[in-house]
This record gives structure tokens, sequence and C-alpha cells, in this order.
């Protein structure tokens, strides 16, 4: 593309909420004489969040800094509400746009908007230009011999590594947007909205929003990611990145981690760049078998049948387990939104295994209720738990919820934050506060345990057998 190529083009902004290595501005900003950053609210998306959604605090503050930052250049950010799919072409026409240039998604939905309003804009005359952005490796990029997306991590993840090496420079590349083509925003009457204007309430939250603090947030992970293999297991250490969120809404791009994870390279970081890679390898699994939105990616396992029954959901929910280490986390996870990746494995496990309920129950709320909720992420998470997914734990591995409590929160320092019923307890009683079936040393107004593991993990591997 030359310089100069459209006279007026915008920026569709959507999970990219930064303006540092930000390559969809950089393409924009290098072929058009006047960007404009624009950020729609998808109607289609928020009409069905509650009001007091955290996610929306993330996004809104945000996108007020990117707006501060557009305008310390002398542009700004606009902000519409609505369905894309009519809010982009009236734009377009109505500022006279020649290009628009956006960050490619791989969700389902958004690869049919993005379709529907490419259609829209080639009616137009209107060119739609879409750009790898969220990850290294998109698509099709990383495949086996026989020319098939992988569908187990390790040669995927050896294979994704071979091709970074290969042409390190190209993957690392900073997009430095041009800031002299961004638009003169006095010559942009239309007016922005907010969150705020639709009625969403302000949150507390546990993460700091925008793209300074997700490299704050970078920075201080600096002397952890040495220790990152012998500390990312345990809840009550911070001995993980917690840049999850920056990496579901953009506040940082994939590159940055990686730049970082090459100039701390260390037994930790290659552990840590295999996690970001186990990010890819879900965003390739929902883009190339996208079944895996509504059904098990092993399509046998559809003929589970699940017969869990709702009050454990409820309870599972709740953190009323009678579980020490199923209730701190969910009750955690209530609170804040937050839940550290071991215990999200153990309480899926648990409700899938323990509590024989259907994979997708758990996924939907914690689609709900996730600062960090990415639906590659997170189905990815939950097939690989419940034993439906491609690279799953094998169905038979049950996780025990107090071998791994005593193992991974041996003091039950994470436990006693959360459960305050056992606050008292020693670390040798607080996995377990129950006895004998008399569940006599528990404090009264913890619950007795509504399942029992052993039977339960009997079951479990029975109906998948079936
Ligand atoms: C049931 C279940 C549901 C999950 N849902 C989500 C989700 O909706 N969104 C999400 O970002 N992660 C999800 N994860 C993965 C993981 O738990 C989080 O990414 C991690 O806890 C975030 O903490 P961190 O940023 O400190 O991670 P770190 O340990 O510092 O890892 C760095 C980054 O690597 C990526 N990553 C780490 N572990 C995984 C993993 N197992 N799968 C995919 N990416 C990973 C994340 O982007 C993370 O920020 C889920 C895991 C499970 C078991």
């Amino acid at each position: 593309m030359s310089l100069g190529a459209f006279e007026r083009s915008i920026v569709w902004f959507r999970r990219d909420l930064r303006l540092k290595d930000h390559r969809a501005l950089f393409e924009a900003t290098h072929a058009s004489k006047n960007v404009l950053p624009i950020f729609i609210i998808d109607e289609n998306i928020v009409g069905k969040l509650p009001k007091n959604d955290r996610r929306i605090t993330f996004i809104q503050k945000s996108l007020d800094e990117v707006a501060a930052g557009l305008e310390k250049q002398g542009s700004r950010l606009l902000v519409l509400s609505g369905d894309p799919v009519e809010v982009i072409p009236a734009l377009v026409k109505k500022l006279k746009i020649e290009g628009v240039f956006t960050a490619n998604d791989y969700e389902p939905y958004a690869k049919k908007r993005d379709a529907e309003v490419a259609k829209i804009l080639e009616a137009q005359g209107v060119s739609f230009l879409t750009f790898k952005d969220q990850v290294i490796f998109e698509r099709r990029e990383i495949l086996n011999g026989s020319d098939e997306p992988y569908r187990v991590f390790t040669p995927y993840s050896n294979n994704w590594l071979k091709k970074f090496e290969a042409n390190k420079t190209l993957h690392l590349k900073e997009y430095q947007p041009k800031m002299g083509s961004l638009w003169d925003s006095s010559e942009i009457k239309e007016k922005s909205k907010s969150f705020w204007d639709l009625g969403f309430e302000p949150q507390e939250l546990v993460v700091e929003p925008g793209e300074k603090a997700a490299h704050k947030a970078l920075k201080k992970f600096t002397d952890l990611v040495s220790h990152y293999h012998e500390l990312r297991d345990f809840p009550a250490k911070s001995g993980t990145s917690r840049i999850s969120m920056h990496l579901r809404f953009g506040t940082i791009s994939i590159r940055e981690l990686m730049r970082f994870g090459v100039e701390n390279l260390s037994v930790g970081t290659k552990v840590w760049i295999k996690e970001l890679i186990w990010r890819e390898f879900y965003q390739m699994i929902l883009d190339q078998y996208p079944h895996v939105v509504n059904g098990c990616f092993k399509k046998d396992c559809d003929q589970i049948k699940w017969t869990g029954k709702k009050e454990h959901f409820q309870a599972w929910v709740d953190g009323m387990t009678g579980y020490p280490i199923i209730d701190a986390a969910m009750r955690e996870f209530k609170l804040t939104g937050w839940m550290h990746n071991r215990l999200r494995m153990v309480v899926a496990m648990f409700l899938t295994k323990d509590l024989l309920i259907d994979w997708r129950m758990g996924e939907k709320y914690f689609a709900e209720q996730l600062l960090d909720f990415d639906l590659a992420s997170n189905n990815g998470g939950w097939q690989w738990s419940s034993s439906t997914g491609c690279d799953a734990q094998p169905y038979f591995r049950v996780m025990n919820p107090i071998s791994q409590s005593e193992r991974f929160d041996a003091e039950g320092e994470y436990i006693r934050k959360s459960v305050p019923e056992l606050k008292k307890l020693s670390a040798k009683k607080i996995h377990w506060p129950h006895e004998d079936g008399l569940f006599a040393s528990a404090p009264e107004n913890y619950p007795a345990p509504i399942v029992d593991h052993g039977e339960q993990r009997l079951k479990a591997i029975a109906l998948f057998k079936k």
C-alpha cells in the first residue's frame, strides 16, 4: 500500500485498546492523510450484559486513556453505539471515508459481522482492510505435516517456536503509528458516547485498566518471570503476570509480551511463553474448529448424559460445596471476577467430574464473571478440564480437590482469605475440616461436603466409558 493512498480513513478499535504497537493504526496512518480512530459500543454484545458488568469499567477507562492520548496529538477517538453493520457504512458515507482499517478477530460472531461490513463497504466502493494483531500466528499459519491445523498442543507449540525463531525480527516488529496522519479533531463534529451514557455503572476492579497499567504490570513481572515455573501454581503467591485482561482487551500487544520474553529469557520465561502459545493454540482451535462453541471438540463426548443436580451447581457458584479450596476459589471469583489458573482447573474439574454437571454450564458462568473472559481460552480451558476437548486431560484423570489444596495451598493461606468460617483451623485441618462421615470438626456455619469425591470420581469415569 503506498503512502497517502487514502485521503480519509477510519481505524475501528475493538480488542486493541492502546496506541503503542497498534497494527491497524500503523497501517492506516501510513496509508492515509487523515485517520480517525473509532470505537463502536456494539449493542449486539453489550445489550446482553448487566449494567454492573465489571468488564465495561475496564473498557471505558481504557478508552478514556486512548482518547486522552489522541487528544494530545490534536485528534480524537470517536465512540459511537449501535450495530456496527449499520454504524460503519453510515459513518463512511457521512465523512466520505475511503478505507476502514481494523484487526482480525477469530470469534464466530465477529467473523460474521466483519464479513457483512466488508460486503456493504465493497458495494459503497470503500476498502475494508483487516490485519493480524492479537496473535503472533493466526488461522492456518501453523499446520501439521498433512497441512491440517493441529489438534494436539505440544507439536503445535514446537512448530510455533520453530517458525517464530526463523523470522524473529518480523514477529517482534513494533508497529508504531504515524501520529502526524491523525485527523484534526476540530474537523470532526460527531459527538462521542460512553458506556455511562447507556446506563452502565462504574465498578471496583482488582486489575487496573489501560495501556499504562498494562506496562506497569509487565514491569512488575520482570523480577518474577525467572521464577514463573516454580511459583505459577500457588494461588496465595503472586507468581503469574496477571496480564490476561490486558491481552483480552489489547491494552498491550502480544508482540510487546514476546519482546519482553526474548529480552528476559530464562527457564521461567520459557514456561511463561508456552502459556502465551496455549492462548494462540485455543484461538486457532476456535477459528479452525468453530463447532467447539456449542459442542465438544471430541464429537462423541456430546453423547455424555450429565447427571448433575441444579442445587449442586448453585452450591458451586456460591462457594458452599464443603470443599474448602473450591469454596475459596468460587467466593473470591464471585466477588472480584478473578481466579488463579490452578484454581480454574480445579473448580472446572470439580464441577464436571465430581458434580457431573455439563461443562457448558460452568463455561457460561465463567463467561459472565471472568474479568479476562475470552471465548477461545475459556472454551479451551473448560473442554481441557472436562476431557471433552482437543489434547484434554484423559477422562480418568480426576483432580482430587483435597490433595490439590494440600499441595498448592499447603498453609491454607489462600483458603483463609475467602472462607472466614475456616480462618482458625490449622494448616493440617483446613483442607478437609470434616471428620469420618460425621463432619464434626468443621465449624457449624461451614457446609458439609455435598458429594463424596471418591464415589463421584468412579461415577464420572463410568459416565465417560458409557
Ligand atoms: C476453565 C478455564 C477457563 C479459562 N478461561 C480463560 C479466559 O476466559 N481468558 C483467559 O485469558 N484465560 C483463561 N484461562 C487460562 C488461564 O487461567 C488464564 O489465562 C490465567 O489464569 C491468567 O492469569 P495470568 O495473566 O496471570 O497468566 P500467566 O500465567 O502470567 O500467563 C500469561 C498469559 O498466557 C495466557 N495463558 C496462560 N494460561 C493459559 C491457558 N491455560 N490457556 C490459554 N491461555 C493461557 C494468558 O493470556 C495469560 O495472561 C482459563 C483456564 C481454565 C482452566
